[in-house]
């Protein structure tokens, strides 16, 4: 209202007119008159407001503002209420600070639930933290698997696994060929039917057992040839984040799977939690062939 007060000349004693046109015979619609063909008349009435009070308010005026920036909300649909498991809304009390407030908090009140709000930018900062605390001790671990990877204890557990799987297969082929020979065996009157339902359901038992060892030495194997973090992009994402001074709504997406609130304490789940196992997992198995040996 005051933007238009300011701008309208006829505040200051000028008429306009002319603006528009209308030709009323033809009902034509009214259409705007470009700016250089209106009738302009200045001091044409008493200025509500003069000239110089028109500078001095242009002074003052705010230079354009911008329509309000979205407050931006990085974990929003994230972060969720330890307590209760509502999601956390982005609230401010109309000072300065913001905070996370439980969903079901603000809406039925503290009968409900009466977990402690968060403030938004201490949430921001311990999430950025959490990431580059465990993004640094994902690298740790690695360089560590890579060591344990290249040991003589690792040379020899290799050597020890393939002729495993050699022999694993072997012991299938053998065991396979048994298992189809016993049809052969009843029908010839070699054995009872009572005696090829025991052995056909022994070597069916052995066959799984021994295709699960298998699979087990091979995955052992295919591990020592390279990190978990190799296979994946992780490390692609970890080159990309690490150096990043701030959080945004981009590293949260790629990097942040779950952040709960448990009365002023933040947990952070990431979505390389499970790579972080894995390389402790192996990084225990290999340390446990120095024992084997
Ligand atoms: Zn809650």
């Amino acid at each position: 209202m005051l933007n238009h007060i300011i701008n309208n000349p006829v505040y200051r004693g000028t008429y306009i007119a002319g603006k528009e046109s209308m030709c009323l015979y033809r009902h034509e619609k009214r259409r705007t008159v470009p700016k250089e063909e209106w009738i302009v008349i200045e001091n044409n009435h008493e200025a509500l407001v003069t000239e110089e009070e028109y500078k001095e308010i242009l002074k003052i005026k705010p230079k354009h503002r911008k329509t309000k920036r979205r407050e931006e909300n990085y974990l929003g649909g994230i972060i969720r209420c330890g307590k209760c498991g509502s999601a956390m809304n982005d609230w401010t009390d109309h000072g300065t600070k913001r905070y996370y407030v439980c969903g079901r908090k603000a809406r039925y009140g503290v009968g409900v639930c009466d977990c402690r709000n968060y403030p938004k930018e201490k949430a921001y900062q311990t999430v950025l933290q959490v990431i580059k605390e465990e993004m640094q001790e994902l690298l740790d671990l690695d360089i560590v698997l890579e060591k344990l990877n290249h040991s003589k204890e690792a040379d020899r557990h290799i050597k020890m696994l393939s002729g495993k799987i050699q022999a694993s297969k072997l012991e299938i082929t053998k065991t396979a060929s048994l298992k189809s020979g016993l049809y052969v065996d009843l029908r010839d009157g070699l054995i009872n039917e009572e005696k090829y339902r025991v052995l056909t359901t022994e070597y069916s038992e052995r066959l799984e057992t021994l295709n699960g060892a298998l699979k087990e030495y091979e995955r052992v194997l295919e591990d020592t040839k390279q990190s978990p973090l190799d296979r994946t992009e992780v490390k692609v994402l970890i080159d990309k984040y690490k150096r990043k001074r701030n959080l945004s709504r981009e590293m949260v997406d790629a990097l942040v799977k779950e952040v709960f609130v448990n009365d002023g304490e933040l947990e952070v789940v990431l979505k390389f939690n499970d790579k972080l196992l894995k390389l402790s997992e192996l990084i225990d198995e290999r340390r446990a062939w120095k024992d084997e040996n």
